[in-house]
């Protein structure tokens, strides 16, 4: 089934995971740089070398975009860096971002074989060290199709509509890719910090995107300055697809949530990260943030304002989360770096009231302890309040980061399409193709909120569909 490329495998010792080096704790909470340095070549080298290169390759399989990961580590091992990047860009038009941001425990490394005795091999972080390396001596631009006269609007430049304007702009396509914020990258830009993902990183893949011919319109509101109609019959375009994700913050709907100093994780981060709140007054997003702070929610967005907040400075930050460690949807990489960071987790409790003093402003927050039910029929423990174990906290600011929903302005200005009651739009997943001729959609505006390659995936099918159909289209033409 496989073949070994290196003696070393007959060293039991030799399986152990090669971990990138890091900022330490209590230096990197004092600043906004990435905390994960990467692997030098050393360290890549000896990754790279455990790979078996298995013939019916499990971690493939894994990897929602599919990438020939043996074939990729097989040049990473060999130095050859260009091959390797190439392998990977076949696929992923945006791998520095993945190298850093996937949840690859839960995809490629998951089912690699060396997983089942020992550690897998590290292949996201063998993936953003050929990235890095490519980044730095400069992206190159892979042979492109001719021309083909035909015009694509893709809108919202998250992953998802990176992915399918990246696949389009190859296969010859004018693409234009409307955003409404003023830069590229969606929640890559404005959700996820900079010390997990420095914007030069999203810059330069960005970038790379746009020099395969992609038209960026930035500062541009689909469904107010022009509708999807008018987008495919006004404008030229033969085709659309969204990806506007779903950037609209969910509330607890409890007392005091009105109160200042009471954030949505979406503002929060989107002041401290894109707008640079963290570097005020230098930069004019001012931020009010108290001595302690609690966020409620346990996936990667509580995790990303807890450490946030810890470094502007805060006393204390506490998570308080409804269920059990086990249970939290964040990757597990980032709970131990938010651990080694200080951050208190209050796990199995879910809050009831925020109190606030006589000025109006946040000074507790008020929470009733959980227990776990049996597992129901999806196999999930549901968290049930215990009678009278209400209890009260001193903090002066509250984050919460229960989940986002989709922003409606699309499917509000869209005759005909059709969407569910969350306003999720329904799409056709093996095509990525909505209610509507002619309009795909993917990513986190149709799934709900799922992943970054999650996004990237639906993506590539609906580009690979949009193509399709464009195709065929001509061909009936008269
Ligand atoms: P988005 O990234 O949301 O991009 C949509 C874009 O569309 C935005 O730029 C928006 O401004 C634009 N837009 C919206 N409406 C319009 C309109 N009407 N006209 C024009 N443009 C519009 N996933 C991971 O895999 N790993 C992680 O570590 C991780 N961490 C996360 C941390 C945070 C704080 C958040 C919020 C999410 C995180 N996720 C993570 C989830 C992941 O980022 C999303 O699933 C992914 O970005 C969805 O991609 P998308 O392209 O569908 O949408
Ligand atoms: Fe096999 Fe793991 Fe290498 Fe994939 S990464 S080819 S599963 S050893």
């Amino acid at each position: 089934m496989s073949q070994s490329v290196n003696k070393n495998h007959q060293d039991k010792t030799f399986f152990k995971v090669v971990d990138a080096p890091k900022q330490e704790p209590h230096v990197r909470i004092n600043n906004f740089k990435e905390v994960v340095l990467g692997y030098t070549e050393e360290h890549a080298l000896v990754e790279a070398s455990k790979c078996l290169h298995c013939l019916n390759a499990q971690c493939v399989k894994g990897c929602p975009v599919g990438i020939d990961i043996p074939e990729f580590i097989k040049h990473l091992y060999h130095k050859d860096y260009d091959a390797a990047i190439a392998i990977i860009k076949e696929k992923n038009s945006l791998p520095a971002i993945c190298g850093r941001v996937c949840p690859q425990e839960e995809q490629c490394q998951k089912f690699c074989i060396l997983g089942q005795k020992d550690a897998p091999v590290s292949i996201g972080r063998l993936e953003r060290y050929v990235a890095d390396i490519e980044q730095e001596k400069g992206i190159k631009i892979p042979q492109i199709a001719p021309p083909n006269g035909k015009k694509v609007a893709v809108i919202g430049a998250g992953p998802a509509g990176l992915t399918v304007a990246a696949d389009l702009a190859k296969l010859g396509y004018f693409v234009e890719l409307f955003e409404a914020l003023h830069t590229e990258g969606g929640v890559l830009v404005y959700g996820i910090p900079e010390f997990r993902l420095p914007k030069s990183i999203v810059k330069a893949e960005v970038d790379y995107i746009e020099k395969l011919g992609v038209k960026l319109t930035p500062n541009t509101l689909i469904g107010r300055l022009f509708t999807i109609d008018e987008l495919l019959s006004k404008k030229g375009f033969e085709a659309v697809f969204i990806g506007t994700g779903a950037g609209l913050p969910k509330f607890l709907n409890i007392p005091g949530e009105n109160l200042n100093g009471v954030y949505s994780a979406n503002e929060f981060l989107i002041r401290v990260n894109l707008m640079k709140a963290y570097n005020f007054p230098k930069y004019k997003t001012p931020l009010g943030i108290g001595k302690k702070v609690v966020v409620i929610g346990g996936g990667n967005v509580a995790l990303d304002s807890a450490r946030s907040a810890k470094r502007l400075g805060t006393e204390k930050v506490y998570i308080l989360y409804r269920r059990d460690k086990n249970e939290m949807p964040a990757r597990e990489e980032e709970i131990l770096n938010a651990e080694e960071e200080d951050i208190e987790f209050k796990f199995l409790a879910a809050p009831t009231k925020i109190i606030g003093d006589e000025q109006g402003h946040v000074k507790a927050l008020e929470y009733i302890n959980m227990e776990l039910s049996q597992p129901d029929t999806s196999g999930r423990r549901k968290p049930i309040p215990i009678k009278n174990s209400e209890t009260t906290m001193d903090v002066d600011t509250v984050i919460i980061a229960i989940g986002r929903t989709p922003n409606p302005i699309i499917q509000s200005t869209t005759k005909g399409l059709e969407t569910t009651t969350g306003g999720i739009i329904v799409i056709d997943k093996k095509t990525g193709q909505t209610s509507l001729n002619a309009v795909y959609a993917g990513g986190d505006i149709a799934t709900g909120e799922a992943t970054v390659i999650s996004a990237m995936a639906s993506g590539k099918i609906a580009a690979q569909n949009i193509h399709q159909y464009l195709t065929n289209n001509s061909n009936n033409t008269p």
